[in-house]
């Protein structure tokens, strides 16, 4: 399986990093060894001094797929769940700056933790879901996917033009504003609202 995850797709997120708004979706992956799961601990890496959270609305690819229609899109998905994109933020502004990938920021071991994923049938929209993060019992991050530049079908439309989607695959579909640091010994709670 692989990781896909999409960057600046809320307006608010790539202000605060003074990134310009993208014309068309951007992605980059991560790997198998990015997930964490069943709420393990994640580890400060040593290489980092500014590992950010940035908690996003998971989808898990229930098809195989290439081409998709965006108007099809969503017979590719059937569950829904969270996940934070661990970003070593200095590694990032580094390679931005050098123009280089982001992967060594973005792609290390254990920079997905996920939660459990939740059938789509069970919420009303996912096109308009509420979520968001607390740190040791404050809200840090709130989001709607009502606010996504390119919405969920468009980020599948466009990724599997390149890429053939495929069961158990996984779609990071970007982070709304409020990233920051995280520090050792914080606890992250994140939250998915609007159950049917
Ligand atoms: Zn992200």
């Amino acid at each position: 399986m692989k990781i896909i995850c999409l960057a600046r797709n809320y307006v608010a997120h790539a202000r605060e990093l003074n990134n310009p708004l993208p014309e068309k979706p951007m992605f980059f992956m991560k790997h198998e060894n990015s997930i964490v799961r069943g709420n393990k601990p994640f580890y400060y890496p040593d290489f980092s001094s500014d590992i950010h959270y940035e908690l996003e609305l998971v989808l898990k690819i229930s098809r195989v797929g290439k081409n998709i229609e965006t108007k099809f899109a969503h017979r590719y998905y059937d569950e829904i769940g969270l996940g934070i994109d661990f970003t070593a933020r200095d590694l990032q502004t580094e390679a931005r700056e050098n123009g280089a990938p982001w992967e060594i920021s973005k792609a290390f071991d254990y920079s997905a933790p996920l939660s459990d994923f939740l059938p789509v049938s069970e919420y009303t929209d996912v096109n308009n879901l509420s979520f968001h993060l607390e740190i040791n019992g404050n809200i840090v991050q709130e989001g709607n996917a009502g606010l996504m530049i390119f919405p969920i079908d468009v980020q599948i439309a466009y990724i599997s033009k390149f890429i053939t989607l495929k069961t158990g695959d996984l779609l990071f579909t970007g982070t709304p504003a409020g990233i920051g640091p995280v520090t050792i010994g914080d606890r992250l709670e994140a939250y998915l609202k609007e159950k049917k």
